[in-house]
């Protein structure tokens, strides 16, 4: 890791997100390097540490602690904490119950969580807790070889919060001091592809960071166009990336795909290891639990709960992610007792095709709820049902059936409009419950036209298609 990065430009840079790195990935590579009896016993003593904030500071915690009987010092890390399971429901409630006294508001961070499983909650963050998240996702990222300051290219399905007017300062840090290079679009076809692959040549990459979907996208159409140069590291983030995909990332860029799993809710927090067998929770970070729900065609799943082992200003106990995974049977190759799931079934995103071939990505609509910048109080859940090209369906499920319904709903709708470069017709209907579906996978997405013969949309499509072929590498 580039010793002038760590220590001196991105603590310099962005005191806000990276005071004090240095020493929090010091704090984090000695966990790493300790016994497994060591980190386990730390594990320990940070849920308990987390587990008596919530329950001296956070009314909520409090009485929910007490209803269940339980005390901070009754949990372990090697079975379920006896408590309920915190819903997104439960935040939409109003948030203040559950923030910490400890903190004043002003010293609070607050953030959206995306609307990807269900329509967004805002949430609070303490700072310490958001440079250590901001320190994991730097050290999850070097597990791949990927270091603060290797050039990088960042193929996003939406404009980051950061991304939308990047000042020249802004851009002369990102783009010259951090190497780094964001390619953000709202709709992907093959001209921001062009301009994606333009900056791929140009810039040469050693680390590919992007949304499963759009790296799909983009991997085929550099298979189309050919390439001369491939990265070290691709990492893809955000949602689920199918095999298919995978197969097909990397067999164009010549190498294996690590996945990352975060959500904005706990930050960044389980990765892949080099030897690719599953993803890693870090247990520096988070106390995972596995909840089963039953068995689909990848086997048994579980509802993935996390404990939030950072975050004291809005504690999350319990959280319930609106993912599901299932479990490695095998521990990793790499030795580490991490624990691992083999695969997240949660967050199937796929898109809205457009008339002229391009692609809105479902994850790009999930982001753009989020940065609606407010929660849904009346509606809990939606899922838009492409039913013609010019034509969404929107299904939705409250919360309860209040005044504020009809305002979300026009809201969604004129968010996502401005994501079209097409008039779209609107339909609308309430269901009781938009259910997970029998694979554990939540679709926000349903396209229910045919498939159009196009490369791109058939990589964010779920219907089989043919082997993707192995590329020719251009000299
Ligand atoms: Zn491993």
């Amino acid at each position: 890791m580039s010793i002038f990065h760590t220590h001196m430009l991105l603590p310099l840079a962005e005191p806000e997100r990276h005071a004090g790195l240095p020493a929090r990935l010091r704090a984090i590579r000695r966990f790493e390097r300790s016994s497994d009896k060591v980190q386990r016993a730390a594990q320990q003593q940070r849920l308990q540490r987390i587990l008596d904030h919530a329950y001296n500071t956070v009314p909520f915690y409090r009485q929910r602690f007490d209803d269940a009987g339980f005390r901070p010092s009754d949990a372990r890390v090697d079975r379920p904490l006896p408590l309920p399971v915190l819903k997104r429901d439960d935040l939409r409630d109003g948030v203040s119950a559950l923030l910490s006294s400890s903190y004043r508001l002003q010293d609070l961070r607050r953030a959206g969580s995306s609307g990807t499983t269900s329509t967004p909650i805002q949430f609070y963050r303490d700072i310490e807790g958001l440079r250590n998240k901001t320190a994991l996702q730097l050290q999850l990222n070097s597990w791949s070889g990927y270091k603060p300051g290797d050039s990088v290219l960042m193929l996003w399905g939406a404009h980051r919060d950061l991304a939308m007017q990047p000042s020249w300062r802004w851009r002369f840090y990102e783009e010259t001091l951090m190497r780094c290079t964001p390619a953000p679009s709202g709709i992907i076809n093959d001209e921001i592809l062009e301009r994606f692959r333009e900056r791929y040549e140009t810039r040469r990459p050693k680390v590919l960071y992007a949304y499963s979907t759009v790296l799909a996208a983009f991997a085929a159409f550099m298979q189309r166009r050919g390439m001369t140069h491939r990265p070290t590291t691709v990492i893809a983030t955000a949602e689920v990336m199918n095999d298919e995909n995978r197969k097909l990332v990397e067999s164009v860029f010549g190498v294996p795909v690590t996945m990352h799993y975060g959500s904005r809710e706990v930050g960044m927090v389980a990765a892949e290891c080099l030897d690719h067998e599953g993803l890693h929770f870090h247990p520096w970070s988070s106390y995972v639990e596995f909840d089963p729900i039953g068995d689909t065609p990848d086997g048994p799943a579980y509802r993935l709960l996390i404990t939030d082992l950072l975050n004291y200003g809005q504690p999350f106990i319990r959280y319930d992610t609106g993912d599901c995974v299932t479990l490695s049977m095998q521990s990793c190759s790499c030795g580490r007792w991490f624990p691992m799931v083999s695969k997240i079934l949660g967050r199937v995103c796929e898109g809205i095709i457009l008339a002229d071939g391009g692609i809105v990505p479902g994850i790009t609509l999930g982001t753009q709820m989020a940065q609606m910048g407010h929660t849904f109080r009346s509606i809990a859940q939606v899922q838009f049902v492409q039913k013609s090209l010019h034509h969404i369906h929107l299904r939705y499920a409250v919360k309860e059936d209040s005044t504020a319904k009809q305002p979300e709903l026009d809201s969604i709708r004129t968010a996502i409009d401005a994501l079209m470069n097409q008039p779209m017709h609107w339909s609308l209907e309430q269901v009781a419950d938009i259910p997970r579906e029998r694979s554990g996978k939540i679709r926000l997405c349903v396209s229910e036209i045919p498939p159009p013969d196009s490369i791109l949309a058939n990589t964010l499509l779920t219907p089989k298609r043919p082997e993707p072929q192995l590329p020719e590498l251009a000299s």
